[in-house]
């Protein structure tokens, strides 16, 4: 059985995020989407939050779960046993993290294998954290998020305001 794990901020999940999710889903049998606790950004979403939205925007994925860690990927990737990480390219920017990442991964954990999936191309310029721009500004952003994300950044910017 071929486990994939996808990490990341998911600071929210955007229809760029859930497009990698579902194309993995079909192509791993099973695919652990991870939100990584990361103290050196301050996000807007804790990570309870991050994950439940993760898991509503996933229900309808029987082979998609939803789980958090903190610390190194591959301590998380050698305690579950998993082989494969999957991970996003949008440009050749997000590229050269993404190859020195995956280097050290391999070094760190030599039988695991980092899959590069290529973003679809509208959603090429897609990041959490131009949600959050727009959104913080009173832009539109439902054609960026699913629908319960959307809600959840209203929610979000009455509490912030
Ligand atoms: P971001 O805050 O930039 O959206 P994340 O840490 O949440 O970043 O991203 C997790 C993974 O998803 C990374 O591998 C990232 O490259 C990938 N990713 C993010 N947005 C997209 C997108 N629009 N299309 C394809 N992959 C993406």
């Amino acid at each position: 059985m071929k486990t994939a794990i996808y990490p990341g901020s998911f600071d929210p999940v955007t229809n760029g995020h859930l497009d990698i999710i579902k194309r993995a889903a079909e192509s791993f049998d099973k695919l652990i989407v991870a939100v990584l606790y990361n103290n050196k950004k301050k996000p807007l979403f804790n990570v309870e939050e991050r994950v439940s939205l993760l898991k509503e925007v996933t229900k309808d994925l029987p082979n998609v779960s939803i789980d958090s860690f903190s610390g190194l990927l591959v301590d998380y990737t050698k305690e579950n046993d998993i082989k494969i990480i999957v991970k996003g390219l949008r440009a050749i920017s997000d590229f050269e993290a993404e190859f020195q990442m995956a280097l050290v991964n391999k070094k760190l954990c030599p039988d695991t294998e980092t899959f590069f999936m290529t973003t679809k191309a509208e959603y090429a310029y897609l990041s959490s954290s131009v949600v959050k721009e727009v959104h913080s500004f009173g832009g539109n952003i439902r054609e960026f998020v699913p629908q319960c994300v959307a809600e959840a950044l209203k929610h979000k910017h009455t509490e912030v305001s």
